[in-house]
């Protein structure tokens, strides 16, 4: 029988961390769905289609990795997609107790799914979506954090947006 684990998350943006679960997983299960969340409540960068995008560039000669958004229950999702596991990544304590929630919550709303979850390798564990976003707001690079096309994307989209402010903040001064 085929191992199909769905890796959920918000992927704002998609960082190496990210990378490193999906490359040990690749030897743990035979496809991987990874599948951004719609979440109302988080104010992001990119919007889904560009995650969506992005990852797809990442993986585009990889059959083993699916990509592919969803909107609500996470529980309905995976058995929309046939597969009772979930995957996440643990990078420290502080990510535990997150993660230990969720994975109960969705346990008592489909007692069949398991989350498996994948500790990161020591390079990885200070990686963060908020801090790359950091970073690169600050004028700083973050090549050595994620992948090529998410860096350039990440900085035509923070540098418009810092462009946009200065113009908005220049008519404010003028006016
Ligand atoms: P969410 O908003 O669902 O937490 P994220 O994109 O922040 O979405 O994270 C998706 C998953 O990847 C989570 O399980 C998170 O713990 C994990 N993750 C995030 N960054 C790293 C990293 N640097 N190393 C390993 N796992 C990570």
């Amino acid at each position: 029988m085929k191992r199909t684990a769905v890796y959920p998350g918000s992927f704002d943006p998609f960082t190496n961390g990210h990378l490193n679960i999906i490359n040990r997983a690749m030897k743990v299960f035979d496809k991987i769905i990874v599948s951004v969340a719609h979440n109302v409540s988080k104010k992001t960068i990119f919007t889904i289609e560009e995650r969506v995008d992005l990852i797809k560039k990442i993986f585009k000669d990889n059959p083993q990795i699916e990509v592919d958004s969803f909107h609500g229950l996470l529980v309905e999702y995976a058995k929309l997609k046939k597969t009772n596991i979930l995957l996440r990544g643990m990078r420290s304590v502080s990510d535990f107790e997150y993660e230990m929630q969720m994975a109960i919550a969705n346990k008592t709303l489909n007692p069949d799914l398991e989350t498996v979850f994948m500790v990161t390798d020591s390079n990885y564990t200070y990686i963060s979506s908020s801090l790359i976003k950091e970073i690169v707001t600050l004028g700083g690079s973050a090549r050595h954090l994620v992948p090529e096309v998410v860096e350039k994307k990440l900085v035509q989209k923070l540098q418009k947006k810092q462009g946009d402010s200065s113009t908005h903040e220049t008519r404010k001064q003028g006016s």
